[in-house]
């Protein structure tokens, strides 16, 4: 199966937070297939927490979407993720953002990820790997950053410089 996973840190060496879930993952049977580059964000929700940086990673696995989920919340929990305010400061931050075009809406998990349309640091980077992908009831992802301010709060912050992509 091909994933769409976004990234997050805003605690700490936020860089090296972003390889390591990528690292993590991949010993997971996660494999990351292509990275975007890495983006600086304004805090999203809760504005008195440091800047974000984030990517988005294209995955292949033969986990299932909510094994997927495990996998992920596990890593957000090893590495150091407390639970706080919804949109507080975080080590990382695992989002399934697109499982193999499903649509799945159980009480645990919602993809593809409801947050993602009206979020730049979300589509910036997935447009940049996926240009063509479609993130839902047929948008695809270039059509729903045509619809947004998307230079707001957001720049390019460095390419990928993590090893674990094949
Ligand atoms: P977050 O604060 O972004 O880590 O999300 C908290 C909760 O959202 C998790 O405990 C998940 O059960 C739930 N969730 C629902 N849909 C998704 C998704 N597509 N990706 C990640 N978490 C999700």
């Amino acid at each position: 199966m091909i994933c769409y996973l976004g990234l997050g840190s805003n605690l700490g060496d936020r860089e090296s937070s972003l390889c390591r879930a990528v690292t993590c993952l991949s010993d997971n049977g996660v494999e990351c297939v292509k990275a975007s580059s890495v983006y600086e964000s304004e805090p999203f929700g809760y504005s008195d927490q440091p800047a974000f940086l984030n990517a988005v990673i294209e995955a292949r696995t033969r986990l299932s979407a909510q094994e997927l989920l495990t996998i992920v919340k596990e890593i957000e929990r090893l590495m150091g993720r407390v639970p706080g305010p919804r949109w507080g400061p975080r080590p990382i931050d695992i989002d399934i953002l697109l499982y193999d075009e499903l649509t799945i809406a159980t009480e645990e998990l919602t993809v593809p990820h409801p947050g993602m349309r009206q979020r730049p640091f979300v589509l910036l980077p997935l447009h940049e790997i996926a240009p063509g992908v479609n993130i839902g009831k047929g948008m695809s992802v270039e059509r729903a950053l045509e619809s947004l301010d998307i230079d707001k709060g957001i720049k390019k912050y460095a390419p990928w410089r993590c090893e674990d992509v094949r």
